[in-house]
C-alpha cells in the first residue's frame, strides 16, 4: 500500500453542474509528488458517524476507498485539486463531495504512477466519461504542443464542457448525452475519421462503455496493445 496522508477541504468550486472542484491541503502533503497529473489515488473517506478517516491497513480499509485522479498538484502552495463528478447517484465519496465543507478531512493514498502509454506516439485517442475527464483533460494537457489528435468526452450536459488547455492538434468532441443505456462514446468513436500511425489510446469510462469502445479500436489499423490503456472507472 503506498503511502497515506492526511488532507483538509481547503476550497471547494462547481466547475460545472455534475463538477465539483475540490483543492485538498495539508502539511502531509508536503512531500506529495509532482508531476503525477492524470495519475490516479486513493481518496479514504470518514467512516459512518466519523469526521476523522481511519488511515493505515485493517480488515475492511477498502470498503473507505475510492478511485480519484490527481487534477493538479502545485508545488509551490502543496494544493491537490480533485474534480468529483457529482451525478445522481448516492456514494459514498460522491455523498462526500457534496457535503464537503472547508476544513473536512479526506485521507489520501497513492499517487500511483500517470497511465498515459506514449505521449510522443503518431497521434492520440482519448475517450472518457465525466468521471475520467480529470485524467483525460490532465494527459491532454501533458501532451507535447505538436501533437495531433481526437478526444470525446461524455458530458451530461453542455454546461459540463470544461476549457483544457490542450495542443492546438488535439480536436476535443463534447459528446452531450445523460442516457447511460446509450453508448454514446462508441457511436462517436465510430462516425470519426482514423488516422495513419499507431495512436496512443485512453479509454476510461464506466466499464461496458469502455469494454464496446475497447472492442473496436482492436478492429482498426495501427492499434497496438502496448499504446492502450482501457479501464472500467466505475460499474453501472
Ligand atoms: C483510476 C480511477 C480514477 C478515477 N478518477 C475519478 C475522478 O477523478 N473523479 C471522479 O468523479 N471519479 C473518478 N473515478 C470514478 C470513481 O472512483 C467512481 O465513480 C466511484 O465509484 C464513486 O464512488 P461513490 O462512493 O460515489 O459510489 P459507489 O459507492 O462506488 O457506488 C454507488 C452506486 O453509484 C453508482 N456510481 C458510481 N459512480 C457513478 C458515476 N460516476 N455515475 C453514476 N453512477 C455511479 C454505482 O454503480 C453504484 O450503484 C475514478 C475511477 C478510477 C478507477
Amino acid at each position: 500500500m503506498k503511502k497515506m496522508r492526511m488532507a483538509h477541504v481547503a476550497q471547494i468550486e462547481d466547475i460545472s453542474p455534475h463538477m465539483r472542484r475540490i483543492v485538498l491541503k495539508g502539511d502531509d502533503l508536503n512531500d506529495f509528488p509532482t508531476g503525477k497529473e492524470g495519475a490516479h489515488f486513493k481518496a479514504i473517506f470518514p467512516q459512518t458517524g466519523e469526521a476523522i478517516p481511519k488511515l493505515g491497513t485493517y480488515p475492511g480499509f477498502k470498503k473507505w476507498m475510492r478511485s480519484y485522479t490527481v487534477r493538479r498538484f502545485d508545488d509551490q502552495s502543496k494544493a491537490l485539486t480533485v474534480d468529483f463528478a457529482v451525478n445522481d447517484h448516492e456514494g459514498l465519496a460522491t455523498n462526500w463531495a457534496k457535503h464537503a465543507k472547508k476544513g473536512d478531512l479526506l485521507g489520501v493514498a497513492g499517487p500511483g504512477d500517470t497511465k498515459y502509454t506514449d505521449y510522443h506516439a503518431a497521434w492520440h485517442l482519448l475517450v472518457a466519461d465525466l468521471t475520467a475527464l480529470p485524467a483525460a483533460g490532465a494527459i491532454m494537457e501533458k501532451l507535447p504542443k505538436t501533437a495531433v489528435g481526437t478526444a470525446f468526452i461524455q458530458v451530461p450536459t453542455e454546461g459540463d464542457k470544461q476549457v483544457i488547455a490542450a495542443p492546438e492538434g488535439i480536436t476535443i468532441n463534447w459528446v452531450i448525452n445523460r442516457d447511460l443505456s446509450q453508448k454514446a462514446l462508441l457511436q462517436a468513436v465510430e462516425n470519426m475519421q482514423w488516422l495513419e500511425g499507431t495512436p496512443a489510446i485512453f479509454i476510461a469510462a464506466e466499464s461496458s462503455h469502455m469494454m464496446a469502445v475497447r472492442q473496436y479500436v482492436k478492429t482498426k489499423p495501427g492499434y497496438s496493445k502496448e499504446q492502450t490503456y482501457a479501464s472500467g472507472y466505475w460499474k453501472i
